[in-house]
């Protein structure tokens, strides 16, 4: 059967490209221009969501979803000066985020990445086999194309937590849940320096250190797939 995909998004242009290219690759798709119609909508595999709302804004959306236990996988559509909603989308729960203006296709992409993370085998071993890199949680090892990686512990976490969804940008704030629990006071710039040194050693080992990628304003993600060579990073 078909995945279905929830679009909510109250500019019908907008909604309507955006179902357009999802039904011609083959999803199911309904829309809802209210978080009223949202909330009361069918069962989706995947919700596509804008923030600004007629009738409330998507955060509210989110956080009541994933109160209520709900994981459907969400993908924020953000504008392109609202770095600061990105973060909080991230945070109260969205999966990933597509920035505005964008093309239908680039949505179509992001959802089937999402998708592919979200379907079976979510944090199994075959999701770190996306990419060069990997960790060894029981014997704490981390290679690069099969080379060994000398981590420091705080490296070694940092890496294996973003590992745990190749593709999905983890902001500042929930590596730093991962790495160092909660109510840790580390500042971003101790994270963008442990980034730096893990760039370096897998520089060292002959790697891509643009495999660890940073999302400008946002925090940082492991590349799901390869990059084009002479891409930067
Ligand atoms: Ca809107």
């Amino acid at each position: 059967m078909a995945q279905k995909i929830l679009v909510v998004e109250d500019e019908p242009a907008i909604a309507e490209s955006v179902a357009y290219a999802l039904r011609r690759d083959g999803f199911t798709v309904e829309t809802a221009g209210t978080c009223a119609a949202a909330t009361t909508a069918g069962e989706a595999d995947l919700i596509v969501l804008d923030l600004m709302l007629p009738d409330g804004s998507g955060f509210d959306l989110i956080g009541a979803w994933r109160r209520a236990g709900k994981l459907t996988p969400i993908i924020v559509l953000s504008s392109r000066d609202g770095e600061a909603d990105r973060v909080a989308a991230l945070e109260t729960g969205a999966d990933d985020y597509v920035m505005k203006p964008f093309s239908p296709r680039e949505v179509v992409a992001r959802v089937r990445a999402v998708l592919r993370r979200a379907g079976p085998g979510r944090s199994s071993p075959a999701a770190s086999d996306l990419s060069p890199l990997s960790v060894d949680e029981s014997t704490r090892r981390a290679q690069v194309d099969g080379r060994a990686l000398e981590l420091t512990r705080v490296e070694f976490d940092l890496l294996s937590s973003l590992l745990e969804s190749p593709g999905r940008v983890y902001t500042r704030a929930q590596i730093i849940d991962k790495v160092w629990g909660d109510g840790f006071a580390i500042t971003d710039r101790t994270i963008d320096s442990h980034v730096k040194s893990l760039r370096k050693k897998v520089a060292d080992s002959g790697g891509d250190p643009g495999l660890i990628e940073t999302v400008r304003g946002v925090g940082y993600r492991v590349a799901d797939q390869p990059r084009p060579s002479g891409e930067k990073p």
